[in-house]
């Protein structure tokens, strides 16, 4: 069974100890930055952020919400990106059978600009980047190194608030709906994300759309690439529906 990381936002202070530990953990150069009026740096995921925590900001009456969203890779049971890049160059997405960690291998070089914007466009998650210096297509690695060598990922292990966890996927997603039982007597909106399709499975507090865009898969449950294709160009159906029919 899979590896997985559950992510308690209830409990996450935006510390950004998660966000330093993988750039230092994977050796990544530092970005050039500026102050746009967000504490939220660097303003998106990029090749040379693996992790970024959002910061998203909103008034309930006059309660001011700061919702916490350490956003990574998901780890997908049936990875989107990989059955779109199978098409291309076969390989150049894999998933490692011991700890389920969906990984970018060198192959991703080969793959054009157009093929990697579909690779791109297919994660529900928009997580895949295109290092400009080397061509790798680069993200979250669930830590794999470490993880095969029975440690945690580099966030999870320097975590202080118990935001981040890590383990056998049963035992996680255990954890969750613990986590969630007692979450919700203080927030009841609380709620797992897409826990049955993903490995890094979030609990948040407020509506997904008060995090981030990305925060939820836009369809729920594992989809195969037939599933997926219908969804994409499902939207585009209605409008050209609608049109038809005046
Ligand atoms: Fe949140 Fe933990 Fe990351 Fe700090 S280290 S930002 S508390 S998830
Ligand atoms: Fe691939 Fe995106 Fe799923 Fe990560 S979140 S495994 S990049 S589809
Ligand atoms: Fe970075 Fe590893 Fe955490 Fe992924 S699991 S976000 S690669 S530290």
């Amino acid at each position: 069974m899979s590896k997985t990381i559950f992510v308690d936002t209830s409990r996450c202070t935006a510390c950004r100890g998660c966000q330093v530990a993988c750039k230092e953990w994977h050796e990544l150069p530092p970005n050039d930055t500026r102050q746009t009026g967000s504490h939220q740096n660097p303003p998106d995921l990029n090749p040379y952020n693996f992790k970024v925590v959002r910061f998203s900001e909103h008034l309930d009456g006059d309660t001011v919400r700061w919702n916490f969203f350490p956003d990574q890779c998901r780890h997908c049971e049936e990875p989107p990106c990989m059955m779109e890049a199978d098409e291309h160059v076969k390989g150049a997405v894999v998933r490692d059978a011991k700890t389920g960690a969906v990984l970018f291998t060198r192959k991703t070089k080969k793959l054009s600009e157009a093929a990697f914007e579909k690779v791109r466009k297919f994660c529900p998650y928009n997580v895949p980047r295109r290092n400009p210096d080397t061509g790798f297509l680069v993200k979250c690695t669930m830590c794999n190194d470490r993880v095969s060598r029975g440690m945690p990922p580099a966030c999870v292990k320097v975590c202080p608030t118990g935001t981040m966890n890590f383990g056998e996927r049963a035992d996680m997603l255990a954890l969750a709906k613990k986590r969630l039982q007692e979450a919700k007597a203080k927030f009841p909106k609380a709620k797992l994300m897409d826990q049955d399709s993903v490995n890094v499975i979030y609990m948040l507090i407020d509506d997904p759309k008060r995090y981030y865009d990305c925060a939820a898969a836009p369809a729920r449950g594992p989809l195969d690439r037939q599933q997926f294709l219908a969804w994409l160009v499902g939207p585009l159906k209605k409008s050209v529906d609608t049109v038809a029919r005046g």
